[in-house]
């Protein structure tokens, strides 16, 4: 067992408090790429930018445009390790909180339940009208027209996600910051932190630990007690054997 996968260990099962704060990197080894990772969107050929067609401006000028993009990227995928361990954590009293910005909905799906999902979930949809909200699954879609309609007022349905342009759910905010404050351990992982407002939360920390577990630097290695560069999932899996066997879980 290496002296990381040790201490975090460690530092799980003695914190009053531990919360997660994850990004993208937290899902790709689910196979969900992210955007600034070493095979992210963000280096893949596209006609138009990601910013330009991620953002309300384009949804409300082009809804075709922006459904035939969705369903190009959306899969369905499965919760990996990292997922997993959360869960099983909060399960077991050790963590607190699970605050992301992924719109994939892998930490409700692998059963974690004190989550604030910052960006949204892709799983749901909203209607721009009456503001209905029905699972993706269910999106009606009628004569081949990519943009589903609302059952109930037939209005265009959008995925319940934040949208460049648009504002972050100022309840969410509220429990992340609160959750973030409270705690004495953080674990920062699989994000780039350059997405704001959402990376500013982590300045919210006062506690004893503060964990980055990323392949690659970001700008809060300088106040990290402690890095990571291995997989997310990994590392996850190695932590909850040794909390197993110390007997912490
Ligand atoms: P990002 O793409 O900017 O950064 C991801 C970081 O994770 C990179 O620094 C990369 O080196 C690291 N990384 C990738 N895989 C890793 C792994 N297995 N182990 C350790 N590190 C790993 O992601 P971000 O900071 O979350 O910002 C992207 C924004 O785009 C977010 O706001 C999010 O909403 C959205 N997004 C979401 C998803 C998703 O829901 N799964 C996917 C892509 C983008
Ligand atoms: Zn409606």
């Amino acid at each position: 067992m290496n002296d990381d996968v040790s201490t975090l260990a460690e530092w799980i099962a003695d914190s009053p408090s531990t919360v997660f704060f994850g990004g993208a990197g937290v899902s790709t080894e689910s196979g969900i790429p992210d955007f600034r990772g070493a095979n992210g969107f963000y280096f893949q050929e596209r006609e138009i930018p990601l910013e330009t067609v991620l953002s309300i401006d384009f949804f409300t000028k082009h809804p075709e445009a922006y459904w035939e993009w969705f369903h190009e990227i959306y899969r369905p995928v499965e919760p990996n390790g990292a997922h997993k361990a959360l869960a099983s954590l909060e399960a077991a009293g050790r963590m607190d909180a699970v605050v992301t910005q992924n719109i994939d909905g892998l930490h409700h799906r692998a059963g974690s339940r004190a989550v604030w999902e910052l960006h949204g979930n892709w799983e749901r949809l909203v209607c721009t009208g009456c503001g209905m909200v029905a699972p993706l699954g269910e999106a009606v879609t009628v004569d081949g027209d990519p943009v589903p309609a609302c059952p109930s007022c037939a209005s265009q349905m959008r995925p319940d996600i934040v949208m460049y342009g648009e504002s972050l759910d100022q309840g969410v905010i509220e429990a992340a910051v609160s959750a973030i404050a409270r705690a004495s351990t953080l674990i920062v992982a699989g994000t780039s932190l350059v997405v704001y407002p959402a990376a500013g939360l982590i300045n919210y920390f006062s506690g004893d630990h503060l964990v980055l577990m990323n392949a690659t630097p970001t700008s809060a290695d300088a106040h990290a007690d402690l890095i990571v560069r291995d997989p997310v999932a990994r590392t996850f899996d190695q932590v909850m054997a040794e909390l197993r066997e110390e007997g912490a879980i």
